[in-house]
């Protein structure tokens, strides 16, 4: 009998260790990413209870969040920052795991660096105390988020409720000025940010076949504010030429053994989904959040909505939302003055993110009321887009060309919104307070529109902007 699983349920069955009689799943863990933030309290459990890290060959350290992306020098001038490095400095030392240090060219975003370096692969299992582990399901693994890193860390193994599996087709080509970051935004806006719960997602359909690899970790990376537990996208050659090489990935003939098992772990034709929702890629255009939850987006040559077009029980979320965001229903998006440009983030960083930005930015000037920043997401990307000389287009433009980091996705780092200024960023989040003021304010949008909002000085239709090259 041919196997009708998909993707998710053959993964999850190769890892089950045990169900336990509650019905919850004790499953094996492949790649554990560590980060600064989240895994000094786990490491004071493991001494405090005398454990060691179960399999450190399968655990990678980076560090992220806290770091600055202008002045790196050491101490660091926030003391908590400080303190954090010292930690998983002494933490991966103590414990024998391998961390992408400030000093190694490795290190960057967590959700950059594992696939830059090889180390996520089809068919995996990836946790990491981040909920934008999902990110991997790019590559056709599970990545999920955990709160509970040292139970990770001493047991290699998280107790998961088994979600279900909903199939997101779309189909067609994107129009011009249509990016992945695009695509995610829309489905999440039709979704809702609770429409995943319970659910992983399978990304599928002729508009993810056609992305390149970057752009289909975009879509997954913004799974979980779909409310979904993880999401992903089947193995296909793609996948398997974007491994090829990579130092950590398998080498020769171990990796054509392997892209051979990759490549089988992909759904089968025939498998079957607890439910399938479908779009079409006609219908997308460039997508911009308007709101304080990442569902809360408008095409931006369309109107914010009406209270009155709404149901009853949304109209107090669009309500505060809109007093939130000094904004008024009815009104166009676009030409809102902004203060900020972000590019970066484990959503949009990677070199692909940096070339489309510098792209629009040739031949530009930001406006001279914009502050606007460019975080590339591993020093890799960094090296990578200043032999291609794009810093050099960044700074001539007016952008700050900086180090590898989280930045202002989260502010955890000197990299914050002063009072409410108005952020265009390509990062993933836009809840209150989330860029580092309490009255700060995010729209979300893809790096092209990053760039020409902040040439522009304003939210604008990346399909009307003129690009010179
Ligand atoms: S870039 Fe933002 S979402 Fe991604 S890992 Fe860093 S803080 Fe988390």
């Amino acid at each position: 009998m041919s196997d009708k699983r998909n993707l998710f349920n053959k993964v999850w069955d190769l890892h089950t260790v045990r169900t336990l009689p509650g019905g919850q799943t004790q499953l094996f863990i492949g790649l554990h990413l560590i980060h600064e933030v989240t895994s000094p309290q786990a490491f004071q459990i493991l001494r405090e209870r005398g454990l060691k890290v179960a399999f450190p060959q399968r655990t990678i350290a980076t560090v992220d969040h806290i770091v600055p992306t202008d002045n790196q020098l050491r101490p660091f001038r926030d003391e908590l920052a400080e303190e954090m490095m010292a930690a998983i400095e002494k933490n991966c030392a103590d414990f024998g795991v391998t961390l992408l240090n400030l000093s190694d060219n490795r290190q960057g975003i967590v959700h950059v660096v594992g696939p830059e370096q090889g180390l996520t692969q089809p068919g995996m299992t990836i946790v990491c105390g981040d909920s934008h582990t999902s990110t991997h399901g790019a590559f056709g693994a599970i990545g999920i988020g955990t709160s509970n890193v040292a139970e990770v860390l001493a047991t290699q193994t998280m107790f998961l409720n088994r979600p279900k599996v909903r199939r997101v087709v779309v189909n067609g080509q994107l129009g011009p000025g249509v990016y992945a970051k695009d695509v995610i935004l829309y489905i999440i806006q039709k979704l809702g940010v609770q429409g995943g719960v319970g659910y992983a997602y399978e990304f599928a359909g002729s508009t993810f076949d056609a992305m390149s690899m970057e752009e289909r970790m975009t879509v997954c990376n913004m799974s979980i504010e779909g409310g979904a537990r993880c999401g992903y996208i089947n193995p296909d050659q793609k996948t398997v030429d974007y491994l090829r090489g990579r130092p950590l990935a398998p080498q020769g003939t171990d990796f054509d053994r392997a892209a051979a098992w990759w490549l089988s772990m992909a759904s089968a034709a025939d498998a079957q989904f607890d439910d399938v929702v479908e779009f079409s890629a006609a219908d997308i255009e460039p997508t911009v959040t308007w709101g304080i939850t990442p569902a809360q987006s408008v095409a931006v040559s369309t109107p914010l909505p009406r209270l009155t077009q709404v149901p009853a029980e949304e109209q107090k979320l669009i309500r505060e939302a809109l007093e939130f965001m000094g904004l008024q229903e009815g009104q166009p998006l676009q030409g809102t003055r902004i203060d900020v440009a972000f590019i970066g983030s484990c959503t949009n960083s990677r070199i692909s993110d940096l070339r489309e930005a510098a792209r629009v930015v040739q031949g530009h000037k930001v406006a001279a009321h914009v502050k606007a920043i460019v975080v590339p997401g591993s020093q890799q990307v960094r090296q990578q887009a200043m032999q291609e000389g794009l810093d050099r287009i960044f700074e001539a433009a007016g952008f700050e060309w900086r180090a590898a980091g989280c930045s202002m996705c989260l502010a955890m780092n000197p990299d914050k919104l002063q009072g409410r200024q108005l952020c265009a960023s390509s990062s993933n989040r836009n809840f209150k307070g989330r860029q580092g003021s309490p009255t700060g304010r995010t729209l979300l949008m893809s790096p092209a529109m990053v760039a020409a909002a902040a040439v522009q000085g304003m939210v604008t239709d990346i399909r009307h902007f003129h690009i010179h090259s």
